[in-house]
């Protein structure tokens, strides 16, 4: 499928006149009807819950767009809770799955009653010291472990992955937390990343509705929510087809009247944790051609470098470019896109034909909406961009501005090197 830029080229001009790029844009309208054919498609449960896994885009002004969806917060961190908190979702509202948990994470979440998910059977009394008790309401987090295949090659290898507990911990954690008082119980997997078919949650949800009905059968724990997590992806290349939410969600309620229903359990609710599908589509990062290069071989160097997209770099993934307003002219330059970064890795693309590029020519890398922004990070001294939301009435807000050298030398604030050095600048 033909990709393409929700922004055109004279609105990214008059937007480049006040922000300069690189900066990374969101699409309202994008978010909002993906968010609400989200909730469609699993309306059929009643108990349905999204939980927007911040650590995708940790930008409070999105999440604020999907809390109106009715959707909650899954947090991995104190500082995730924070901002969960800082917008006013608490609660249940709450979902906190992490691994390798600090005791101060725990308490915290505890104390703002999020829905604690647990990574290991050691964490039962890791949590019980943290927290001085066992809570009502708890989940643990499944690992079945060797290679899960989902359809036509996609796979993902759980048996090498380290979070989750094997079947038989799994077991016997809902006994011994029954034992101390939980009454309402879920469980929790992660299995695939980025899968772009409509077959994995159906066929995750098989497996968990099955380990549901066999645990709540062996340990008596009443079993509240089943929670399918993320990975469901979107299609980066342009020879993807995008996942169909509306499928996925009639596939996971088939496997829920196949599996469920008859054992009794048509009462339990189903919780996912995506990150990626809600918002990876709907962001892309704008950047200038401001170098170009021929050595061995043809390089374009852009504004933006990998603390702005992380993802070519660290994981080779591919992120579709398109040359504003060269969007008809023949792919027929083969260029290496750089960053700046001191690092031969720092390359948004390889090899990738497209049309001729001239410096100045403006670059909308595209699907930067999920692990974008909140994969950044400060080598080599660079800062991190600003986020614009494009809004439903074409007016763009800024809704976090770029860091400045002063956010740099925050840190060290125990010094005052940076006042001195803008003093003398001043002078
Ligand atoms: C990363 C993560 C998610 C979101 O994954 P996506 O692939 O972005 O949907 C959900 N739950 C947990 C526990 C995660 O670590």
């Amino acid at each position: 499928m033909e990709k393409k830029t929700f922004v055109t080229k004279e609105q990214l001009e008059e937007i480049i006149k006040t922000y300069p790029t690189p900066f990374h844009l969101y699409d309202e309208k994008g978010i909002r009807e993906n968010a609400k054919a989200m909730k469609e498609a699993f309306s059929w449960n009643k108990g349905f819950k999204e939980y927007f896994a911040v650590k995708a885009n940790a930008n409070p002004f999105l999440i604020n767009l999907l809390r109106e969806y009715g959707f909650g917060c899954d947090c991995s961190s104190y500082t995730e809770l924070m901002l969960s908190e800082a917008i006013g979702c608490v609660g249940e509202d709450i979902m906190f799955s992490s691994n390798d948990t600090p005791t101060e994470d725990f308490q915290y979440a505890a104390q703002l009653g999020a829905t604690i998910n647990l990574d290991d059977i050691t964490h039962i009394d890791f949590l019980e010291k943290a927290i001085g008790k066992i809570p009502e309401r708890i989940s643990c987090r499944f690992n079945p472990g060797g290679i899960f295949e989902v359809c036509n090659g996609i796979m993902d290898n759980p048996g090498d992955a380290k979070y989750g507990m094997t079947e038989e911990q799994i077991f016997d954690a809902f006994r011994i937390l029954k034992e101390k008082g939980s009454k309402e119980f879920g469980i929790h997997a992660f299995l695939a990343s980025n899968t772009v078919t409509n077959e994995y949650y159906p066929m995750l949800a098989k497996k968990l509705f099955e380990l549901a009905v066999r645990l709540e059968k062996e340990t008596g724990a009443k079993i509240c929510f089943i929670n399918l997590s993320g990975g469901v992806g979107i299609p980066y290349t342009p020879d993807q087809e995008p996942n169909d939410i509306r499928a996925i969600g009639e596939g996971v309620h088939r496997v829920y009247d196949e599996v469920l229903v008859p054992a009794g359990m048509g009462d339990v609710a189903i919780y996912s944790e995506l990150g990626r599908f809600m918002m990876g589509p709907y962001g892309c990062l704008v950047t200038t051609a401001i170098h170009e290069k021929h050595t061995h071989k043809d390089y374009i160097g852009l504004d933006a470098c990998a603390v702005n997209l992380m993802r070519p770099a660290m994981y080779g993934a591919y992120h579709h470019i398109t040359v504003m307003g060269k969007e008809n002219l023949p792919l027929d330059h083969k260029y290496d896109v750089t960053g700046s970064l001191c690092e031969n890795n720092d390359k948004f693309a390889v090899d990738r034909m497209l049309p001729e590029i001239q410096k100045g020519d403006i670059l909308v890398i595209h699907d930067t909406g999920a692990h974008g922004f909140a994969m950044g990070y400060n080598y080599n001294g660079k800062l991190k961009s600003a986020e614009l939301l494009l809004k439903e009435d074409g007016s763009v807000q800024l809704i976090r501005r770029a860091e400045k050298p002063s956010d740099y030398f925050a840190t060290f604030d125990c010094f005052d090197f940076y006042e001195k050095l803008v003093e003398k600048q001043n002078k």
